[in-house]
């Protein structure tokens, strides 16, 4: 687990289209100063700049949209999901449009861009949001929660009507190392139904099978999955992602059943509501917690 915050090294770009938008997007990632988080800047609209946050939260119908009231930047949660998986806690991410690049539809993308930049750490302290009491959203059969941990945890489960994908189940500690390997590659996914009903709402104009994984009724339209559990582990990679609304690293356990977009963020909301159920921490907390909770020797008589 990192101790100090992180950035990037030197600045690094790469263009492509917007899922939704369908539009050609060159987007830059720069370094930042520490303290500053996460933050979007339309270059395209004289550099507003678009924190981070939850209170910044726009809609999640089919992504996270982030907004100041003025400009907003879509489809952010993939590079978000890369930054937070390799543990970057200050970064600036330039936008020529209001779209994030859908790239391949995975996060890995984003990884080897942030791997280009290189990451340096930085002369300040990384403060974490431990979980100290659960907290549980139920929306009728869906549910999200979180309960205590050391390390951040995702327990996720899917359970599609469809002969093709049905009921998948995945845990995963999200490390660097587990998040580049197993979580990135995983692509987001579409239903061959919903394209033409999404297309007349003006949504996923830029999907396609080089950035969805689309499936039919009786097929996957792409050549091949990249893991059998490929849609369970994107929706990992999303709520990774989400979780960044939080401003701050989670420490803690969160399971989720048949959610999405909206109960994740839900669950960042409830956080930020709950300020008893959690507490900001740093890495000196954590051991300083750690050697206190260790069984006091018993003195050995002579
Ligand atoms: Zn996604």
């Amino acid at each position: 687990m990192t101790l100090t915050q992180k950035t990037i090294r030197r600045e690094v770009g790469c263009a492509g289209i917007g899922l939704h938008c369908g539009e050609r997007v060159n987007m830059r990632l720069l370094p930042a100063a520490p303290g500053t988080g996460i933050r979007f800047r339309r270059v395209d609209l004289g550099g507003r700049e678009i924190a981070v946050s939850i209170d910044n939260l726009h809609q999640t119908s089919f992504a996270t949209q982030l907004t100041d009231g003025v400009a907003s930047v879509s489809t952010v949660e993939h590079v978000l999901s890369a930054a937070a998986g390799l543990g970057v806690d200050n970064l600036l991410i330039e936008l020529e449009g209001p779209e994030v690049p859908i790239m391949d539809g995975s996060a890995t993308p984003f990884v080897y861009l942030l791997h280009e930049a290189g990451l340096r750490r930085q002369q300040a302290a990384r403060t974490f949001i431990k979980i100290v009491e659960p907290l549980r959203i139920d929306d009728e059969d869906k549910f999200i929660a979180v309960y205590p941990a050391e390390r951040l945890k995702i327990s996720y489960t899917i359970d599609f009507d469809h002969p093709l994908i049905g009921i998948q189940r995945e845990t995963f500690l999200v490390t660097p190392r587990a998040y580049t390997e197993q979580l990135a590659p995983a692509r987001t996914f579409g239903f061959l139904r919903d394209v033409e009903t999404m297309r007349s709402l003006g949504l996923a104009l830029g999907g396609s099978m080089e950035n969805a994984i689309v499936v039919g009724e009786n097929s996957i339209l792409n050549p091949q999955l990249r893991f059998p559990d490929e849609f369970v582990r994107h929706k990992i990679l999303d709520a990774v992602g989400d979780l960044t609304l939080l401003g701050a690293p989670l420490l803690g356990h969160v399971v989720a059943y048949r959610a999405g977009h909206s109960l994740h963020t839900d669950l960042v909301e409830k956080i930020r509501d709950t300020p008893e159920a959690w507490e900001a921490v740093t890495w000196d907390d954590i051991v300083y917690q750690l050697a206190a909770r260790r069984p006091v020797t018993a003195p050995v008589a002579v």
